[in-house]
């Protein structure tokens, strides 16, 4: 039974690939021809479409301008070495956005659902994904509300959105490490809160404080809890970890820290050599002290954007704090090409997280199935 047997596909009469320069791409400049979309009406999702890449109508009175009413998610497509294009662990997403839906009051998109408009995207606009090494075609599915309303409630209507953006590479080895600044009056969520679901408003919380810390260069916040501002919870769009002597450690999932993908994937990887990995509270103290005695060797940001990101310094306190070796260090680097690895079919996906989307079958297989 294919997923979609009403698909809708409407392509664009002429590409513009040709206008998109390669070898300059940011994070969302360029966007691929098509789209995903399904709208929520009547108490059921309606007939799932692709269309051309473009504005959508959408009413100012739409409930989640107003209330917040958003989810989305974010992860990546591939070209592999070996041509195979691969999705990374697409079904975490999957089950993350199930939850995230469910956090605030979205219908819920099923995850094969989700999986399949993915798939059905990327055949379309499989020559989008970018062939440079560390490059990919960035995939962002969106869920909001849209019912014309003001009252504070539940929307009626919503749509689901699925778009793709070649993206950059973020880590260089030239790079320098990020400097992270961390928060000691603002926070980004609190127990109870919206912290483990990939929102919107999360965002918006932490846009303030940001621009607060980019004004003393510092490229983001490292955001610690909301109630004793003490305990390291993760950076913006990243999980962090701490390699100290004895282990490797990062905050635990307790409701306000987003669970990373690539957290999850750093974790098994570590643990799979064998290393010790210890998922504990974090006080940022401590982190200062090891900085300082060298007890703490790496620190690193996880996430699908930057994948593995070194950090060399903190501020805290009004003071910069350095790592003593302003460089990736050797476990940020392994842990890197690993996935990275992973990722372009050069590493044996011994834990199958890669799922390959076969771009020769045409887009519209599906739809004319059976
Ligand atoms: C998406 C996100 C992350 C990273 O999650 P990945 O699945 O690894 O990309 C971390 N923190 C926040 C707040 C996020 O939104």
């Amino acid at each position: 039974m294919p997923v979609f047997p009403d698909l809708r596909i409407q392509t664009v009469e002429k590409s513009r690939l040709d206008q998109v320069d390669f070898d300059n791409l940011g994070f969302g400049d360029d966007f691929s021809d098509h789209m995903f979309s399904m709208v929520f009406e009547d108490g059921r999702w309606q007939r799932p479409e692709i269309l051309p890449f473009g504005p959508l109508p959408l009413h100012p009175s739409a409930l989640s301008l107003h209330y917040g009413q958003a989810v989305f998610e974010g992860l990546k497509a591939f070209r592999g070495v070996d041509e195979l294009v691969r999705i990374f662990r697409p079904d975490m997403n999957a089950g993350r956005l199930v939850e995230s839906c469910r956090r605030l009051c979205i219908p819920s998109i099923e995850p094969e659902v989700f999986l399949a408009a993915i798939e059905q995207l990327i055949r379309l606009d499989h020559a989008w994904i970018p062939r440079l090494r560390g490059q990919s075609l960035y995939i962002r599915p969106i869920v909001f509300g849209t019912e014309s309303h003001l009252e504070v409630r539940p929307a009626r209507s919503f749509r689901f959105v699925v778009m793709t953006a070649p993206v950059r590479k973020y880590f260089q080895d030239d790079v320098k490490p990020i400097e992270l600044k961390a928060e000691e009056k603002y926070t980004r969520a609190a127990p109870g809160g919206m912290g483990y679901a990939k929102t919107a408003g999360n965002y918006a919380a932490s846009l303030y404080p940001g621009e607060l810390g980019r004004n003393e260069g510092y490229a983001q916040v490292l955001w610690l809890d909301g109630a004793e501002h003490r305990y390291v919870e993760e950076v913006g769009a990243m999980n962090i970890f701490f390699k100290f002597k004895d282990a490797v450690v990062t905050p635990p999932l307790h409701g306000t820290i987003l669970p990373g993908v690539t957290r999850d994937s750093v974790i098994t990887l570590l643990k799979d050599e064998g290393m010790p990995v210890k998922e504990r509270l974090v006080d940022i103290d401590e982190v200062i002290d090891g900085m300082h005695s060298g007890q703490l060797e790496e620190i690193f940001g996880a996430g699908t954007a930057a994948v593995i990101s070194p950090v060399g310094a903190i501020a805290y306190k009004g003071k910069r704090h350095e790592m003593r070796a302003n460089a990736a260090g050797p476990l940020t680097r392994k842990l890197y090409d690993t996935i990275t690895g992973i990722q372009l079919g050069e590493v044996k996906d011994k834990f199958g997280w890669t799922r390959v989307v076969d771009v020769k079958a045409p887009a519209s297989a599906a739809a004319a199935g059976d």
